[in-house]
């Protein structure tokens, strides 16, 4: 009704337009930004975006060659519930005092940053978990440079081992193995790597690429290795970023403290921060007042890949909310009231998921070119046969990834993979479990369960060839 009022064209005519497109709508319902703009084009319009203005300003101008340095690189450590994720950050943190520094890590900020033997550095997150990581993600950030996944060597690949390789490789980004608990005599790493390799990972000691070492977070053997090993991968990816700029970067954490205000720790992917500097954090802002860092000593000035926490925030942003620096106070405030106000109206967000029912006209308007999906069964041996059907799929204008599989039911985990990667679960005589479906509803994921193997298959199919009957 809205765009119709503003086109003065009568709202039939708009509705008609939108099922011609395939898309079934109510007077009152929202557009996502792509309908919107094809719809408009029809009556002649062109769709100008109020939400790409007011963020124009944030735009960053790429980088030049030279205005580039080495950072460090940035970790997050993953793996199964009790394979020793908090162990292993828990010993590099106390592990890692640099002689001269007025004193160990202190503060729990979210992150820390530890500097090796001949000077370099690393910064880790400390939320270990893929969960936390592919939240991030499907907040739109990309923080981790480098993930290690940690596997107890006295067990064996477990549900959340693969979880997180998936969830790891789904974002493109390299992993180490540290193969942990070597210190116990029922410890089998050799078991480990075999596991690895039938799931095609191969790591160095089976003649593969990818790294791995042998560790004890409890005695910190192997630690320092699997540390060199961290900044070999660093080297290999050629990280850098221009500190001479306004800081932008990511919210790892905020909350409200009594005495203090709302404290952020952030980490800074370009530029550097200053006491003083006007910052839009999500939908707050305010002016820098103080930094800290992980050892609780004051900092003027924070560069690239450094984590500090900051105080002079209006309110606390979310994890995995960008932030910039603005020339000008009552910039940043208003671009902070703007999202704010936007959010409020937007019942719906402007960027929707894929559904199965949308593929056909994405592949239509030439945009979609791979399909992820996610898969979950109630035996190996039904999600092997639709893993390879699916794939048989593919075709020459559309590539279907299979980006997880796994047996057990569709979890919360499963479904903030899918908003991160923007994939479809596929539930072969499972469920969604506990608040999965709750989540998958607000984050417009779809989840489609079947219990006949043909019927998925002959969906996904007709849904490729754009032939699917939009489910009621
Ligand atoms: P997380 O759930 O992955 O964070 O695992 P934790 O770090 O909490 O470790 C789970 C348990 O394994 C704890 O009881 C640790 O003390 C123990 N653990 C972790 N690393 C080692 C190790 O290298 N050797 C031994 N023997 N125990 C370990």
């Amino acid at each position: 009704a809205e765009v119709a009022t503003m086109m003065d064209v009568p709202i039939n005519k708009v509705i008609g337009a939108c099922m011609s497109l395939g898309i079934m709508v109510t007077m009152n319902q929202r557009l996502d930004a792509e309908t919107l703009s094809i719809v408009a084009e029809e009556f002649g319009y062109e769709v100008e975006f109020v939400t790409a203005d007011i963020e124009e300003a944030i735009l960053e101008e790429p980088d030049a060659e030279e205005d580039l340095v080495t950072r460090a690189p940035i970790v997050t450590v993953m793996g199964h519930v009790d394979h020793g994720k908090t162990s292993l950050l828990d010993y590099i943190r106390e592990e890692n005092v640099i002689a001269g520094e007025s004193g160990g890590i202190t503060q729990h900020i979210g992150a820390y940053g530890v500097q090796l033997k001949d000077g370099q550095k690393i910064t880790f997150l400390d939320t270990p978990g893929h969960e936390a990581f592919t939240a991030m993600r499907a907040r739109g950030a990309q923080v981790t440079d480098i993930a290690i996944i940690v596997i107890a060597a006295d067990d064996s690949i477990m549900p959340q081992t693969k979880e997180a390789i998936s969830h790891a490789q789904a974002a493109g980004v390299p992993m180490i193995f540290a193969i942990n608990k070597i210190d116990k005599p029922t410890a089998n790493p050799d078991k480990i790597k075999e596991g690895l390799a039938s799931m095609n990972l191969l790591v160095e000691d089976w003649g593969g690429s990818i790294q791995s070492h042998d560790i004890s977070a409890k005695q910190g053997t192997g630690v320092d290795e699997l540390l060199e090993k961290v900044l070999l991968e660093a080297e290999i990816l050629d990280l850098k970023a221009n500190p001479e700029k306004n800081a932008s970067g990511t919210v790892v954490e905020a909350f409200l403290d009594k005495g203090r205000g709302y404290v952020a720790t952030i980490l800074v992917q370009g530029g550097t921060l200053r006491v003083g500097d006007y910052v839009l954090a999500g939908k707050n802002s305010g002016k820098v007042k103080a930094m800290h860092d992980e050892r609780g000593n004051v900092v003027k000035e924070a560069g690239p890949s450094r984590p500090v926490s900051i105080l002079g925030l209006d309110g606390a942003p979310q994890a995995g909310d960008k932030f910039n620096v603005f020339e000008d106070e009552k910039e940043a405030k208003q671009i902070a009231t703007k999202r704010t106000q936007l959010q409020r109206e937007q019942s719906v967000r402007t960027q929707r998921h894929i559904t199965l029912d949308e593929i056909g006209r994405r592949i239509a308007l030439g945009d979609f070119k791979e399909l992820n999906i996610i898969l979950k069964g109630d035996v190996d041996g039904s999600v092997e046969a639709l893993t390879d059907s699916f794939q048989k799929l593919s075709t020459e204008e559309i590539q279907v990834n299979i980006i997880h599989k796994a047996v057990g039911p569709v979890t919360e985990s499963d479904v903030l993979l899918a908003s991160a990667s923007d994939a479809i679960i596929i539930g072969f005589n499972v469920r969604p479990m506990g608040n999965a479906r709750m989540i998958a509803d607000k984050e417009e994921i779809d989840i489609r369960t079947y219990s006949i193997i043909y019927d998925a298959i002959n969906d996904l199919k007709d849904a490729m060839e754009g032939m699917l009957s939009p489910e009621m």
